[in-house]
C-alpha cells in the first residue's frame, strides 16, 4: 500500500517568497498525499525527524520540496523509501519574483510533478530472463556523460556496458573547448577529475582546465579497469518496452546501419538504460517517435534545446539528470534537449557532474526494494 509524504521547506529563503500554507493544500486536497508538513530545514535534526516520522507514519513515497537535491547527504532517506526532490529555492524562490502569483504557480506545478514522479516510480527490478543478454545497466554514448556513469557504476560493482556507435569514445570532449584541447571544470568537476586521476591545473576563480586528451583517455581507461564493458562501433537504434517500462535495447553494428545492410539487430535486457547520446537524445526520440507514450516532462515530449545562457545551462543540466521514462535516464547534454534547458559554453563539469548523479540516482534505485 502506498503512502506518499510531502515535506515542504521553509527554510533557506523559502519561506519569505512562497505561500507555504497554499502548496499544503495544493499538496493535500489536489494531490490527495496521505502526510504534509512544512518543516523549518531538511538538515540534521530536522533531517532525523523527517525520518522518523517517515518510518513512523510508514511513507514509502517521499517527496521533499527544498533547495536542490544536491544539498542532502547521500543515503539521506532510508532505501526503502522512493524519493524525489522538488527544487523550490534554485530553480524557484531564488530566481524569481518573490511573493508573486507566477512564482507561487510555478512552486505549485514542480510539487505537482514530484508527487506525480514519485506515484510512478518503480524499483529497478531485475527484468525476467529470456534469451537475450541480461545487464544491470546499459550507457548508450561514450561522451564524458556516459563514460563518468559507466566508472561510476562499475566502481560500485554493477554489471555495465556501454555502446559507442563511432570508432572511439570521448564524444566531444577530445577537442576540448573550440579545438584547443583543454577542458575546463567547475571545483566540483575537478574533484570528479581528481577521482580519475586526472591532472588539472587552477584557471580562474573556482575554476580548473585539462588536457582534453589525458581526460578522455583516463576517463575510458579507468571505466574498463572499474569493469565496465564498452562495446565501441555499435549503435543503439531501437529500445525494448514492455508493460510501460524501457527493459533493454535493441543494437546493431554501426557499419551494418552504413551500408543500410538487411542484418537481424541483437536485443540486450537491463535493469536500466543511460540516455547519454548528447544532444541528439536518440533514446529519447526512438522512445518518442515509435511508441507515442508520455514521457515525463513538462509538455510529454522532448522540450528541446534552448539557445545559449552558459550559467544556467551548467546547472539546469545536473538538475535535469532524472528518470524521463520509467527505466530509462537521461545523462549530459541531452538531459537540456528532454527538458527544454538551455546549451551552455565550453565547460565540461556539467557532463561529469550529471554522470555521476546518474551513476548514484541508479545505485540509489538498485537498493530500493518496497516491502
Ligand atoms: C552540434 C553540437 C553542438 C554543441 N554545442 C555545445 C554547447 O552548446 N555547449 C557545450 O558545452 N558543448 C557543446 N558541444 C560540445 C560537446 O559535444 C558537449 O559539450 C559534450 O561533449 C557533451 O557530452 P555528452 O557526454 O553529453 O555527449 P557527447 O560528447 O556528444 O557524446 C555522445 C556520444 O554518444 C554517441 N552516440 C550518439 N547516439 C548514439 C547511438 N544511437 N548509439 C551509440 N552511440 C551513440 C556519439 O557518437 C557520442 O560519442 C556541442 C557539440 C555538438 C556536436
Amino acid at each position: 500500500m502506498d503512502k506518499v509524504g510531502v515535506y515542504i521547506c521553509s527554510g533557506y529563503g523559502i519561506g519569505e517568497a512562497l505561500d507555504l500554507e497554499a502548496l499544503k493544500q495544493v499538496a493535500e486536497t489536489e494531490l490527495k498525499a496521505e502526510v504534509v508538513k512544512i518543516v523549518g530545514s531538511v538538515e540534521a535534526e530536522d533531517l532525523e525527524l523527517i525520518n522518523q516520522e517517515v518510518a513512523a507514519e510508514g511513507i514509502n513515497r517521499l517527496v521533499v520540496a527544498g533547495p536542490t537535491f544536491r544539498f542532502y547527504p547521500k543515503n539521506a532517506f532510508p532505501a526503502s523509501v522512493m524519493v524525489d526532490y522538488v527544487n523550490l529555492r534554485e530553480q524557484v524562490a531564488w530566481a524569481h519574483e518573490p511573493n508573486n502569483e507566477d512564482t507561487q504557480a510555478l512552486a505549485a506545478d514542480n510539487l505537482r510533478m514530484g508527487v506525480t514522479r514519485v506515484r510512478k516510480m518503480a524499483p529497478l527490478e531485475p527484468v525476467p530472463e529470456c534469451n537475450s543478454i541480461n545487464k544491470d545497466i546499459l550507457v548508450v554514448g561514450g561522451g564524458p556523460a556516459g563514460l563518468t556513469a559507466a566508472y561510476y557504476l562499475a566502481k560500485a560493482s554493477k554489471k555495465v556496458i556501454l555502446f559507442e556507435r563511432k570508432l572511439s569514445v570521448g564524444g566531444g570532449m577530445w577537442g576540448g573547448g573550440v579545438m584547443f584541447n583543454e577542458i575546463v571544470v567547475q571545483a566540483e568537476g575537478k574533484r570528479i577529475l581528481d577521482e580519475f586521476g586526472i591532472r588539472s591545473v587552477p584557471f580562474e576563480d573556482d575554476y580548473f582546465s585539462a588536457d582534453s586528451v589525458e581526460t578522455v583517455s583516463t576517463m575510458c581507461s579507468q571505466a574498463c579497469k572499474a569493469g565496465a564493458k564498452i562495446f565501441n562501433l555499435f549503435s543503439v537504434e531501437d529500445v525494448m518496452l514492455t508493460e510501460g517500462r524501457v527493459t533493454g535495447l535493441v543494437i546493431n553494428w554501426s557499419a551494418v546501419d552504413i551500408a543500410r545492410l538487411h542484418v537481424d539487430p541483437i536485443t540486450i535486457r537491463a535493469k536500466a538504460v543511460i540516455d547519454a547520446t548528447g544532444h541528439a537524445a536518440e533514446v529519447a526520440n526512438v522512445i518518442q517517435r515509435k511508441s507515442g507514450v508520455r514521457l515525463d516532462t513538462p509538455s510529454g515530449k522532448i522540450e528541446g534545446e534552448r539557445p545559449m545562457w552558459a550559467e544556467v545551462g551548467e546547472k539546469m543540466i545536473v538538475e535535469n539528470t532524472r528518470e524521463f521514462f520509467p527505466g530509462v535516464f537521461a545523462a549530459g547534454m541531452c538531459c537540456n534537449a528532454i527538458y527544454g534547458a538551455p546549451r551552455m559554453g565550453p565547460v565540461f563539469g556539467g557532463m561529469l557532474m550529471s554522470g555521476k548523479k546518474v551513476a548514484e540516482m541508479i545505485l540509489a534505485r538498485l537498493m530500493t526494494k518496497p516491502e
